[in-house]
């Protein structure tokens, strides 16, 4: 009985989170509190819940707070963070946000607390059903260069903004919750590791890579986390707007996600002609409209997490790519 128990769960655990391999890399946190307050209003026009003081398991200075929620009709939902400083043990003050929140200092934090508030007119029902708080610690040189704005940069010329598939064309879920906005000063090219090129199949994979992003449990973000997709054919899919705070690595803050579909590990998938062009035409775009300096600001996800991502092959290119650019823009 207690075998078939476990073949049980097994066979669970399997097909839990079989589907969410096929469906892009996430990185792994340093941190991950995951909580299911399952706070409800129902025939109020207001309620309030504060979850207990979270403890981290080690100081962080990158946070990714998300939130799920089924909403009344005309109830608002106000999601409020606070963070203790590890260093002085004093607690910030309550932030509010939609339901995504991104948090970076230099002091980093050893503990979280979160707080909802309800109101609806209509005295429907509202859940609150679940949260997860994923946390980075990033060196604080990195951060302190992080958070300064970059040199002015002006190229000679915009480059032309190639065709990009909209996000109705590819049939994207709308976003949980409004965005944050940001102005774009860095370019981080990722690769998807899984999905493979050979397991690619056009906007259903980039609907599954949205999928994962927004409903796994470990991430619940509000949209799917890339600014831009590419195939390997070369089409180019647009995540989240580039206007907006992406989730795709710490701190998310003025970065635009680039992911390339596809392994670029060393003997694993080729980099193609198409994948190339587009990819340099799009970072030729970014880097010449939000007035990028390639030569500075363009990275692998490797430069700031301790991953292989975007593959060595690219990485390698990089170099290549800052001048190719800085040569199409100037
Ligand atoms: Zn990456």
């Amino acid at each position: 009985m207690k075998r078939l128990k476990t073949i049980y769960l097994l066979t669970l655990l399997v097909a839990f989170f079989v589907p969410a391999m096929v469906s892009a890399t996430v990185d792994v946190p340093d941190v991950l509190i995951t909580g299911e307050p399952d706070f409800t209003v129902v025939d109020s026009t207001y309620g309030q819940f504060e979850t207990e003081i979270m403890e981290m398991t080690k100081p962080v200075n990158n946070l990714i707070v998300a939130v799920d929620m089924q909403k009344a009709e005309k109830a608002m939902v106000r999601c409020y963070a606070r963070f203790k400083y590890a260093n002085t043990g004093r607690w910030g003050s309550y932030l509010a946000f939609d339901a995504e929140y991104h948090f970076s200092a230099i002091d980093p934090v050893s503990a979280c607390q979160l707080m909802f508030i309800v109101r609806d007119p209509e005295r429907g029902k509202t859940t609150v059903s679940h949260f997860a708080i994923q946390g980075n610690y990033l060196e604080e040189s990195k951060m302190q260069w992080f958070m300064q704005k970059p040199d002015p940069f002006k190229s000679k010329s915009v480059w032309a903004k190639p065709t990009v598939v909209a996000r109705s064309a590819w049939g994207a879920r709308p976003a949980k919750s409004a965005y944050t906005p940001h102005v774009p000063q860095r370019l981080i090219v990722h690769h998807s590791y899984l999905p493979a090129q050979a397991t690619y199949k056009g906007a259903s994979t980039i609907r599954g890579i949205q999928n994962y992003h927004m409903d796994d449990p470990k991430t619940s973000w509000a949209d799917i986390g890339y600014h831009f997709l590419i195939g390997p054919e070369g089409v180019i899919y647009q995540g989240r707007p580039e206007g907006v705070v992406g989730a795709h690595c710490s701190p998310n803050t003025n970065s635009v996600g680039i992911c390339v579909i596809g392994n670029y590990d060393e003997n694993a998938d080729k980099l193609n002609p198409k994948i190339e062009e587009s990819l340099l035409n799009l970072l030729s775009w970014l880097a010449s409209t939000y007035k990028i300096n390639p030569e500075v600001n363009l990275y692998g996800h490797c430069d700031f997490a301790p991953k292989s991502c975007p593959g060595a092959i690219i990485y390698k290119k990089l170099p290549q790519y800052k001048t190719q650019i800085l040569k199409n823009i100037n």
